[in-house]
């Protein structure tokens, strides 16, 4: 494991999410904010700030909409 880390990112499928929120008040790190823009159903998305995710699964668990997000772990080589 040398020079890698575990890195993970939160997956948005913009035009699952209904903008209930729910993820953002889970997210410990409150890394999720809300859209201004409207996706194809007419419903604010949720939007991940990019880094900082630990992976915890918060905002997955929270989501009642099935595909609206997904964390991701990825493996990152050391720089
Ligand atoms: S996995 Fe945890 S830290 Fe990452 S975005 Fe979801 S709630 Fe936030
Ligand atoms: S919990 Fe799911 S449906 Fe609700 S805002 Fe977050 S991603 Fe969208």
């Amino acid at each position: 494991m040398d020079g890698k880390k575990k890195k993970f990112t939160a997956a948005i499928s913009i035009n699952e999410c209904k903008g209930c929120e729910r993820c953002i008040r889970a997210c410990p790190k409150k890394l999720l904010r809300l859209e201004d823009k409207l996706n194809s159903h007419g419903y604010r998305y949720v939007l991940y700030s990019g880094e900082g995710c630990v992976g915890c699964g918060s905002c997955f668990y929270a989501c009642p909409e099935p595909g609206a997000i997904t964390v991701i772990e990825e493996i990152e080589e050391g720089s």
